[in-house]
């Protein structure tokens, strides 16, 4: 996508001072290119690390509680290439999710000489987000965790420590869909698991004792069950707005102004 298009700047906070590029300078050390993008927040690393362990204890169970112990080596071959497969690319994904600049805006680039360059028309407005003092391009949102603006911000996700914008999306999208595939086939296989045991001896279902094996298996019910919903819901939610996005490019901001993205001309008396 384009960065800022040219014609169509928004103003929001449009106080008297609006703009101040004299308050405005570049931070005295910029990140260098390519340093890694990580968020240093204390609850999103905490959540970032559950979400690890979750998919590790259904990655223990259903290895070593139903799928090492079970005498049928071919449902156990196929279903555990199958879960580890699944959980890699749900792992993957969330390390991309999390550690993928999500489309931050540089900051502090609401310099005059960056305004100057901008060659506003009298009377056009552009949007500045007084907290990093940077010019937002079109629907750009603030993320006071990530303390940047971001570009085509959706929400900031504390499960992957980041915020889910224009370039990490896909990643995001990914992980939730990699998550509810996991969580179904671990749900199917724990059902197969309890059949086959209420068939047979339940000391011979699992190499653990029959208590802890039940225990190991509802937990794992219940984490499955959450996290289906959960994520199919956010899938669902991901894949609509995508979808919208897509077909309805001039209806997603509240602005009447928005209507004129598709005629730049048009764009010279707004406010
Ligand atoms: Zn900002
Ligand atoms: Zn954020």
């Amino acid at each position: 996508m384009m960065l800022i298009p040219a014609h169509h700047f928004r103003d929001i906070e449009r106080k008297p001072e609006y703009l101040q590029p004299e308050k405005c300078v570049p931070p005295p050390h910029p990140s260098p290119v390519g340093t890694m993008w990580f968020i240093r927040d204390g609850c999103g690393i905490a959540c970032a690390v559950v979400t690890w362990f979750l998919v590790l204890y259904a990655e223990f169970v259903v290895l070593f509680v139903m799928l090492i112990p079970s005498r049928d080596y071919v449902y156990s071959i196929i279903n555990g290439i199958m879960f580890n497969l699944l959980a890699f690319l749900a792992l993957a994904s969330h390390c991309r999710a999390m550690l993928t600049d999500p489309g931050a805006v540089p900051k502090g680039n609401a310099t005059k000489e960056f305004i100057e360059s901008l060659q506003l028309k009298p009377g056009q407005v552009v949007y500045k987000c007084p907290k990093c003092c940077s010019i937002k391009p079109d629907r750009a949102h603030h993320c006071s965790v990530c303390k940047r603006c971001i570009r085509k911000m959706d929400h900031h996700c504390p499960w992957v420590n980041n915020c889910v914008g224009e370039n990490n999306q896909k990643y995001f999208v990914l992980f939730t869909m990699y998550i509810a595939l996991i969580s179904l086939h671990a749900l199917i296989m724990v059902g197969f698991h309890f059949l086959h045991c209420f068939e047979e001896d339940w000391t011979k279902c699992s190499s653990f004792s029959p208590p802890t094996t039940v225990i190991l298996l509802i937990l794992l019910c219940f984490e499955g069950l959450l996290f289906l919903i959960f994520t199919s819901v956010m899938f669902g939610t991901q894949v609509h707005s995508i979808c919208t996005d897509e077909t309805r490019p001039q209806q997603t901001g509240p602005w009447p102004d928005s209507c004129q993205a598709a005629s730049p001309l048009s764009s010279g008396p707004t406010r």
